[in-house]
């Protein structure tokens, strides 16, 4: 059991509300990460133990990397949500998980506004409170800390499947611990974790070691396109379609890019261009220290955390470096006592 006043306080009406529900859809943000898939998949299996109706709406494919989560039974994808069975066009209540603002939700903000009741759970900083019902943390090195707690306020047993889904989204987050998020909390729950069937060294090998001969190709040719600025504290870099198709790597395959760019010795911040299309540029911020990210993509209508960030610019690629560009050059050079 956590420490009392340390853990997440999960607000009654949360609790009093999923359990009142039958009918629940749970909605994790686009471009779907290890906590927002993990966060979403434990909830479910949580709920359907609870005797509720349970759906998780995707708007994109699952990531071949998070293919081994439990919990597919749950997963519908956007595109059939008008074809669901079910009927559950009008879910009672709607969860977002790990979603910072209602742009986040993509298409499905269809199924977030026709809801009943709408609950918003995250720990974005950048949070908009954009629901009736609120809970952020920004403590919380995860969502699925927050799902964690969740889980017990509404005195539902935790299972094997349910810990690995919640482990993931935790590991992915802190970066298998190791960034500055992770907290005495989260070794708290990671602790009681591991009293179920985990096999870790599978877990961390295939999130963050195993690689395919595309990917590689393409870190190369990634890696080959970093510049740095002031004094090496500013490096940039990019991933164009056309690298992709010369690779044959996935687009899911770009995550993690960033991190070796973030690594180079001297970098604060790091910032990697991704050119979804010719007029979309998904930008993912990083810093080391002092620089606060999540106020560059704010300012560029995304958001994020201090640390790590990201937003989309709808321009073509070298348009969106200068747009952002003015903007690193001054986090870099602006140090926050
Ligand atoms: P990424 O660079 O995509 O790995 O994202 C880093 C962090 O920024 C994550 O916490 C994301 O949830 C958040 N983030 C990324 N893109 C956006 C966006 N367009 N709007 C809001 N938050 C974002
Ligand atoms: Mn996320
Ligand atoms: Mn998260």
């Amino acid at each position: 059991m956590l420490p009392k006043n340390t853990a997440n306080n999960i607000p009654q009406n949360i609790i009093n509300k999923l359990k009142e529900s039958k009918n629940i859809i749970i909605l994790p943000h686009v471009s779907v990460d290890g906590d927002a898939l993990g966060s979403s998949l434990a909830l479910a299996l949580a709920l359907k133990k609870a005797g509720k109706n349970v759906r998780v709406y995707f708007e994109e494919e699952i990531p071949q990397v998070f293919t081994f989560l439990p919990g597919k039974e749950f997963i519908l994808k956007y595109s059939n949500f008008n074809e669901d069975s079910s009927k559950m066009s009008k879910a009672e209540t709607v969860v977002a998980l790990d979603t910072g603002d209602l742009e986040r939700l993509g298409n499905r903000v269809e199924i977030f506004n026709n809801s009943e009741n709408k609950i918003n759970i995250d720990h974005h900083p950048t949070n908009t409170y954009f629901a009736e019902i609120n809970y952020v943390n920004p403590k919380a090195a995860a969502t699925c800390e927050i799902v964690y707690e969740l889980i017990k306020a509404i005195d539902i047993e935790l299972d094997n499947d349910i810990a690995l889904c919640l482990y993931t989204g935790i590991l992915t987050d802190t970066g298998g611990f190791k960034f500055g998020n992770t907290t005495s909390i989260t070794h708290l729950i990671v602790s009681e974790l591991l009293n179920y069937q985990l096999d870790i060294p599978t877990i961390s090998y295939r999130i963050f070691d195993a690689v395919s001969k595309e990917k590689l190709k393409l870190i190369g040719k990634a890696i080959n396109t970093i510049e740095l600025h002031e004094d090496g504290k500013l490096a940039l870099a990019t991933v164009t379609k056309k690298m992709l198709e010369e690779t044959g790597a996935l687009d899911e395959d770009t995550e993690g890019i960033i991190n070796y760019v973030r690594n180079i010795n001297g970098v604060e911040i790091a910032a990697l261009f991704k050119e979804k299309e010719d007029l979309e540029i998904k930008v993912s911020l990083r810093s080391k220290s002092y620089a606060d990210v999540a106020e560059i993509a704010l300012k560029h209508n995304g958001g994020g955390h201090k640390n790590a960030a990201g937003c989309t610019i709808n321009a073509p690629l070298g348009e969106a470096k200068k747009i952002i560009f003015d903007d690193l050059i001054k986090a870099i050079n602006t140090h926050k006592s």
